[in-house]
């Protein structure tokens, strides 16, 4: 795993074979990196809102096609070609990782919940054609590792804050659930 500020994001490129199968993807994707988003402030940061509420931060994990693509960057904006796995983000009080950093320590126990939609890449290209899984469970943050996020700075010296897309409208797209 490579950890970079991009001066966009907190970015983890991974090299293994991080599979994921199921959950009616209907292909094998592999994941080829993991980023966040957060805002300045605790009422910001996510992308996708629960409830009509936002949350804190969001972690995206970025698959691709295995069976078509070689890569994130070839499986850009064709159909079914990049699956997103969302993670909401929610303040804990004390949350303690430590390495190795394991992929699955970071993930909610739970990841049975879900909701489904087609839709685009929120930073550019923006491109179409990525399946977006949205989980009901939470990912637990501290305050203080939210804070290391919002202390990070962009080529300029200024930090890294709010780097979320605005909600988008559904635009009459199906929201899938999995659960009742
Ligand atoms: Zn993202």
């Amino acid at each position: 795993m490579t950890l970079t500020n991009n001066g966009h994001t907190v970015k983890m490129s991974l090299s293994g074979d991080y599979l994921v199968d199921g959950g009616g993807l209907g292909a094998t994707y592999r994941a080829g990196q993991f980023h966040f988003h957060w805002g300045k402030n605790n009422d910001r940061g996510s992308e996708h809102f629960m409830d009509f509420t936002p949350h804190p931060a969001e972690m995206h994990i970025v698959t691709y096609d295995t069976s078509r693509f070689g890569s994130i960057a070839e499986a850009v904006g064709e159909d079914g070609g990049l699956a997103v796995l969302g993670f909401l983000i929610e303040v804990s009080s004390s949350v303690q990782i430590s390495p190795p950093i394991n992929i699955e320590s970071l993930l909610p126990a739970s990841r049975s919940n879900f909701f489904r939609y087609d839709g685009s890449l929120t930073t550019p290209p923006c491109s179409e054609g990525v399946i977006w899984t949205n989980f009901k469970d939470t990912i637990h943050m501290s305050e203080n590792q939210l804070k290391m996020f919002r202390d990070l700075r962009d080529e300029s010296r200024h930090k890294i804050v709010d780097n979320f897309r605005p909600l988008e409208p559904l635009h009459g797209r199906t929201l899938y659930s999995n659960s009742c």
